[in-house]
């Protein structure tokens, strides 16, 4: 049985027996590893050695902690296969996902910081008052608290800005999926990175988690996760004035008008609705079709849902893997129960498979307002559901039927339209004949119930940065 400990200043933690939590593989049920239950006092030693580490890391010049990320991206590229497995493994995501999608975006985020690192720059101001310079200085140590939906993809895409702009990090990976965080540090102690500076701990959110966000040196969080624990965050973070950044849940809208290319980009809605099981806070579960295509997008739309064979992630037929634990496929099956309660007709999918693992293949749902709980909270699986609507105010109506407000898709060819629209919807990104097309330059995250703060760029380096204005006079 593999067992996962904590790693703190380059080096694996000794772990008290009866300190483990299982780990389980969601294609077969079976437990396949353990990871440590970390603690308060768990989490005050890896803070103890990212404070350590942060006055030599910090010191560096900035090319120097550039070519560390680099390095890092490198020897992960290098090791791609395996971490690709130990994704799938963890997840029960297709392997192809991981290794096509997830690991190669995880290599990309290390380097697009390596190179965040030597070209990000900071403002100056002339002309009012004197000369004016703003210095953007690392905040110390930091925590970053990462889900278990793309494990490795989001871990990364906080560690990389957080060490890039000079802190040092205790990392919390997921307690559900925490092989291939825990195989990351592995591979930088193996690359020689300076200990200290990348810390994983491991643990139950309510457990680890929190006494990382409340221990005092700890000076800011960055946490993606359910909006749930992103206010308990904010709660524990804001009385002791800790900056936080929160990437929170969705519940996104996909707007298909009679006008846009939605039959050559099916098989792209189908994948915005349900990629990695519908696990991705960025999928569109509600699909809002004009009504005059209403009929024929949803046969066209079932078609293509119900070719996605669930099954095995090392399967290349594979199209839908299984949800990620036992109690999460028990969450979705009973929104799936209360959708019928509340009057849904499933069109398709709606039952568990009667075969090991937590399987529930894609499921479509119409007949149900925006007034209903189905479609007003998430439910984070393979899901959606169908409603019409008669023109463009309408389809604005439905969309913003939400207290979330994270992604929105539009399919239209009416450039005025899309436009008008990519300004009204509620969302923190708009994607118009597209899904998932990232550019990581770009501001990432949400409004209302789906966060606080923006990710990505520049936005992620000024978050791990502090600002000081420094003003001097100069003499007439
Ligand atoms: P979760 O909130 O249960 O857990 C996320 C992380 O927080 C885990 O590491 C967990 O151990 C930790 N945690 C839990 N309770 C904690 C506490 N009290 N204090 C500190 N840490 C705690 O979320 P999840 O179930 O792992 O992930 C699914 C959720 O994440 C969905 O709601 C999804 O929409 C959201 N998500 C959002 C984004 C985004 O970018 N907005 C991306 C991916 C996932």
């Amino acid at each position: 049985m593999r067992r996962l400990p904590h790693w703190f200043d380059g080096s694996p933690q000794p772990v008290r027996e009866g300190r483990w939590l299982d780990v389980h593989d969601p294609c077969t049920g079976e437990v396949c590893a353990q990871v440590a239950r970390g603690d308060a006092d768990d989490a005050a030693r890896a803070v103890a050695a990212a404070a350590a580490a942060f006055p030599a890391w910090s010191g560096l010049r900035n090319s120097e902690r550039s070519a560390w990320l680099e390095k890092l991206a490198s020897a992960l590229e290098s090791r791609l296969d395996d971490f690709a497995r130990a994704e799938s493994l963890d997840t029960g995501k297709p392997l192809r996902l991981s290794r096509e999608v997830e690991i190669p975006r995880a290599v990309s985020n290390l380097r697009f910081f390596a190179h965040a690192a030597t070209q990000s720059a900071s403002q100056s101001h002339h002309g009012e008052a004197g000369l004016n310079y703003t210095l953007r200085q690392p905040l110390g140590v930091v925590a970053t608290i990462s889900p278990w939906n793309l494990p490795l993809y989001l871990f990364t895409w906080k560690i990389a800005p957080a060490l890039a702009a000079g802190n040092t990090v205790v990392a919390k990976p997921s307690e559900i999926t925490p092989l291939t965080a825990t195989m990351l540090a592995e591979l930088a102690a193996g690359i020689g990175f300076p200990p200290g500076v990348l810390n994983v701990l491991h643990g139950r959110g309510d457990e680890a988690g929190e006494a990382l966000v409340a221990h005092p040196q700890v000076r800011a969080v960055s946490f993606t996760g359910s909006t749930g624990v992103g206010r308990r965050i904010a709660a524990l973070a804001g009385p002791a004035l800790k900056k936080v950044s929160l990437e929170l849940g969705g519940k996104n809208p996909t707007l298909v008008f009679a006008d846009g290319p939605w039959r050559e980009q099916m098989d792209t809605i189908v994948r915005s609705a349900f990629q990695n099981a519908g696990q991705i806070c960025l999928c569109g579960s509600r699909l809002l079709v004009e009504q005059s295509i209403y009929d024929e997008f949803r046969d066209a739309f079932l078609s293509a849902a119900a070719a996605l064979r669930c099954g095995d992630s090392e399967d290349p037929a594979t199209g839908l893997g299984p949800l990620v634990s036992q109690a999460h496929c028990d969450k979705v099956l009973a929104c799936i129960a209360r959708a019928r309660d509340e009057g849904g007709r499933v069109l398709l999918g709606g039952e568990r498979l009667a075969r090991p693992g937590w399987f529930v293949p894609a499921t479509v749902i119409e007949g149900l307002g925006p007034e209903t709980a189905t479609n007003r909270e998430e439910i984070f699986g393979p899901v959606a559901t169908l409603q019409a609507f008669d023109d463009e105010a309408g389809a604005l109506q439905l969309a913003n039927a939400s207290d979330y407000g994270l992604a929105a898709m539009l399919w239209t060819r009416d450039l005025d339209r899309a436009h008008r629209l990519a300004a009204r919807l509620q969302a923190g990104i708009v994607w118009i004949n597209a899904w998932l097309l990232r550019d990581l330059r770009t501001p990432f995250g949400g409004t209302g119930a789906s966060g606080l703060g923006r990710e990505g760029g520049e936005e992620a380096m000024r978050f791990f940065t502090e600002p000081r204005n420094v003003c001097l006079s100069i003499a007439p």
